[in-house]
């Protein structure tokens, strides 16, 4: 689908934001697990003065719609999206990118789930408008602002720590220590924590840069 270019900046799979989604290896469970799910195409508005959430469109490739990027926020509906963002004007699925260890992690384990899809996307469909009657559209705030990167980065050092410490050491038959597991406290905190205050500036020099054009 074509855009206006003029009006809208185009971010697709070879924006940094959007690489480091399919490249970051912990963000598998943000995408298998809590079901966060990030558009193949996302447009961003070129006006100033308002956050970068504000400026967000996602388009819905079956009925183009563009819907407010506020619809997915944490307030809203982030989370629980595992087939897709679901499109409340026309009740199809807006295509969404795939973590490259989600992808991984699917395709090793397709004997077991395989069966399940059909009617997993069937009641998932069925839930889904429901879920669209209330959108809070007036508070606009991203996790990292603030404070919030700090919450969002102990999160992900948490969900690293469980998967390094615990499950890798599982799968490939190697002993848990005590010395590793609490060495990887300190290092998934600070790990954490980098994490987070990277996104915050990645999000934040993005909408200043625009704020300036
Ligand atoms: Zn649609």
């Amino acid at each position: 689908m074509a855009y206006d270019k003029t009006k809208y900046k185009i971010w697709n799979w070879k924006h940094p934001v959007m690489l480091h989604w399919m490249i970051n290896p912990g963000l598998a469970i943000n995408e298998l697990i809590l079901g966060q799910r990030v558009p193949k195409t996302m447009l961003i508005e070129r006006v100033a003065g308002k956050s970068l959430e504000e400026r967000t469109k996602i388009p819905c490739p079956h009925c183009g719609t563009l819907h407010g990027g506020h619809k997915w926020s944490i307030r809203n509906n982030a989370f629980r999206n595992w087939f897709g963002l679901y499109c409340d004007h026309c009740g199809n699925t807006i295509p969404c990118l795939t973590n490259l260890t989600s992808y991984l992690i699917l395709l090793l384990t397709f004997p077991i789930w395989f069966w399940f899809k059909d009617s997993w996307k069937r009641k998932w469909i069925e839930r889904q408008p429901e879920r669209y009657k209330d959108i809070d559209s007036t508070h606009f705030s991203g996790p990292y602002d603030g404070y919030g990167w700090i919450r969002q980065g102990l999160y992900w050092g948490f969900f690293m720590y469980i998967l390094a410490t615990f499950l890798f050491p599982l799968i490939d038959g190697e002993a848990i220590t005590l010395s590793k597991a609490l060495y990887g406290i300190l290092i998934w905190t600070i790990g954490g924590l980098c994490f987070g205050y990277t996104m915050k500036l990645i999000i934040r020099r993005r909408s200043d840069k625009k704020r300036t054009m």
